[in-house]
């Protein structure tokens, strides 16, 4: 797997940086399967105050071997960086703006909009899959849920839909959104799920290892 100017070998892992502007980068894991196969793409901390996500990519991360795995995995855990380590909710501090609402972005655009473009331009084409982790706000109470998109092509919507229904979430919410990470993925020709796990900064076991009909556990704060 070629990732920007880096190639992975199989069986192999690799951490970089996945560069946005001279001054900010994104994080990215790149895991490379023994055989070859489908990749998957997750992405995390597009809203910086959604813990679950980001620590759950980076859990994710560890817990992969490449020596054991058919196709690849792509991982941003922590996309939006400076909302993450200024505490601020649903924006990217730098201009105000949301991530989920800005696709597709501006190579010329603001921090937001440009990143929004870096993950259209660099990460989409490698995508057979996406999921867009969401933990519910810092200032959320929310149940688990997944939403999967209704406005793409009928078997975009299929396929998503498909994944979702092994979700073991309270909620699984159709969406017409077309201008998020995930959702413009989904215009894109990507099949793709936004699911939260998570809210008001407690941590939610089941966000990874999930089995249908599993009970949700919510332990401590995290
Ligand atoms: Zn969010």
């Amino acid at each position: 797997m070629k990732l920007g100017n880096t190639l992975i070998e199989k069986g192999q892992k690799w951490q970089g940086e996945l560069k946005v502007t001279d001054h900010y980068s994104i994080p990215i894991y790149g895991i490379c399967g023994e055989e070859e196969g489908k990749t998957l793409v997750i992405t995390a901390g597009v809203h910086g105050c959604e813990y679950v996500g980001v620590q759950t990519a980076r859990k994710l991360w560890k817990s992969l071997n490449p020596r054991e795995m058919k196709g690849q995995v792509i991982l941003l855990p922590l996309v939006n960086q400076y909302g993450f380590y200024e505490g601020a909710k649903q924006i990217v501090p730098e201009d105000g703006e949301n991530l989920n609402r800005v696709f597709p972005g501006k190579s010329d655009g603001t921090l937001t909009q440009r990143i929004a473009y870096v993950i259209e331009k660099e990460i989409y084409p490698h995508a057979d899959f996406l999921i867009d982790l969401h933990g519910g706000d810092c200032n959320e109470a929310m149940e688990p849920l997944v939403f999967f998109p209704v406005a793409a092509k009928s078997l975009v919507n299929e396929i998503s839909r498909g994944a979702a229904s092994y979700l073991p979430v309270t909620y699984r919410v159709s969406s017409t959104a077309k201008n998020g990470l995930y959702s413009y993925a989904t215009q894109k020709g990507i099949p793709a799920l936004l699911l939260e796990i998570g809210g008001e900064v407690l941590y939610h076991t089941t966000a990874l290892g999930i089995k249908k009909g599993d009970p949700l556990i919510a332990y401590g704060a995290y």
